[in-house]
């Protein structure tokens, strides 16, 4: 990301002004006049943040905030209103539009490059997520705009009758539910079985400053609460250290001038992009699970154990631990699917997968490698153990018959070629990759021996024999 930004207002001084701004802190600025200029550019060029006036020739601010909102493309842009109006009802109409912050003039020049460095940090940690692609392209769907389940919201005070006013006020206002932390309390589970609420508002007023602040950068350097939406209530005038607090993480100050409808509008703000991201990960999550897992069996998959097994060569090749490979092959799988189908054929796959992952280690590699091929690296296993535990897997896939869908009881045996990393000449044993092809090539030709041989039975690479 480089900090592209774009300025939006008809007024050409009004422009210069904030690219002299943006390009004393190093960002790029970008330039609209009018509001259709606005979603063109912001469409062609993706802005990393969209500074909007909102009183434009062609279309109201509030129009185009609507438009950015709705384009998939530019739905996640943050938008910071700048506008010399000074009604409550624009203010009000910007945020529900979708807008992250609404400055109105005189503003305080340090507060809005403090809020336009927090805000492109933000966008930074989402695109580090899809590491700076559109997630559309990893066929994430879009998250919706509104979630089905109410939030939770902390208000963090230790005075009662603060925390009082705030519940009652805002409870006609945000559907969030509502819990109250003492400040002290920040870290505890806010509900049984629930570590962080979704966004905290911390009690920021007079004295409560500094303690507010340790509060954001201890929930930001948590596990449970790092990703939460941070607001922070300062008194009516906002002081200079509250600045701060959007460089160490927050993500909303409010005041006690601002009325509470403000105030419930710039929670929901807050809230909105929290849930959207934690979507967002929840997706990509998902999408690498899918990524490494052989959806039949649950397994590994080939790409995933192809990089972890040459994890696991690096370490034997710095002479760390020692590897034994496996490779496990059904036999005479094919007359599975001939005599009873495919689905049986499938039922038997899942079946000895089971038995495999039963018989090992939680450390030990397994996966699903080809049709019917099984990958399996111990580490730190020396020949006679790889040997014993080879054997007993041939064991255990052979002794019980597998029952298929159709009633019948079927004995299915496996097919076993080993080999040992310590087992190969030094001079082939330069990188972990190389170790990793030479150790794969030598247990499948060990396979090959075990079929020729009969099946059912482990066979040790040559040169380990
Ligand atoms: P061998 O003992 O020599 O290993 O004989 P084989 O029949 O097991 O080996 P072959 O390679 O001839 O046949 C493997 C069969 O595995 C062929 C293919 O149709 C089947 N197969 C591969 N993937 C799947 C799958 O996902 N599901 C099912 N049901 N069958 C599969
Ligand atoms: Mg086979
Ligand atoms: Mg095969």
């Amino acid at each position: 990301m480089d900090g592209k930004i774009l300025i939006v207002d008809d007024v050409a001084t009004n422009r210069i002004v904030f690219k002299v701004k943006l390009g004393a802190a190093c960002y790029r600025p970008l330039m609209a006049a009018s509001g259709m200029d606005c979603l063109r550019i912001a469409r062609s060029e993706h802005p990393d943040l969209i500074l909007l006036d909102l009183t434009l020739p062609d279309l109201p601010g509030v129009e185009v905030i609507r438009h950015l909102r709705e384009d998939p493309a530019t739905r996640d842009i943050p938008v910071v209103v700048v506008s010399s109006s000074t009604l409550l009802e624009d203010r009000l109409s910007a945020f529900a539009a979708g807008a992250d912050d609404v400055f109105f003039k005189p503003y305080d020049d340090d507060l809005l490059m403090a809020r336009v460095r927090n805000l492109l940090r933000s966008r930074q940690e989402m695109a580090d997520l899809t590491e700076g692609h559109d997630p559309l392209m990893f066929g994430l769907a879009e998250p919706g705009a509104e979630f089905s389940q109410p939030g939770v919201l902390a208000l963090v005070t230790d005075r009662p009758d603060v925390a009082l006013r705030l519940r009652r006020d805002l409870a006609t206002l945000i559907r969030d539910r509502m819990v109250v932390l003492g400040q002290s309390d920040t870290l505890s589970e806010v509900e049984p079985g629930r570590p962080g609420a979704d966004v905290y508002m911390i009690d920021a007023t007079g004295a409560q400053l500094d303690r507010a602040l340790r509060q954001v950068s201890d929930l930001r350097s948590r596990t449970a609460t790092r990703h939460a939406g941070i607001c922070l209530m300062t008194g009516p005038r906002l002081p200079p250290e509250a600045l701060m607090a959007y460089d160490m993480g927050a993500n909303a100050l409010v005041s006690a001038e601002m009325t509470m409808a403000e105030v419930a509008m710039r929670l929901r703000s807050v809230m909105r992009r929290k849930r959207r991201a934690d979507v967002r990960r929840e997706q990509l999550q998902d999408g690498l699970r899918l990524a490494m897992v052989d959806p039949l069996t649950g397994l590994y998959n080939r790409r995933y154990a192809t990089a972890r097994l040459s994890v696991m060569a690096d370490q034997a090749c710095a002479g760390k631990i020692g590897l034994a490979v496996m490779i496990a092959d059904i036999d005479r799988f094919k007359s599975v699917n001939d005599r009873f189908g495919h689905a049986a054929g499938d039922h038997v796959l899942r079946e000895v997968s089971q038995r495999l992952a039963a018989n090992l280690r939680s450390d030990d590699l397994l996966a699903r490698i080809g049709g019917e091929e099984f990958l399996i690296a111990l580490p730190a296993t020396g020949l006679a153990d790889a040997r014993a535990i080879g054997s007993r897997l041939c064991q255990h896939i052979q002794e019980r018959p597998i029952l298929l869908p159709g009633g019948e009881a079927l004995q299915v045996t496996v097919s076993i070629g080993l080999a040992l990393s310590d087992d190969l000449p030094p001079h082939q044993r330069q990188t972990g990759s190389d170790l990793m092809t030479e150790v794969i090539d030598r247990a499948d030709r060990a396979l090959l021996l075990s079929k020729q041989a009969g099946r059912n039975q482990i066979t040790l690479s040559c040169s380990a024999a």
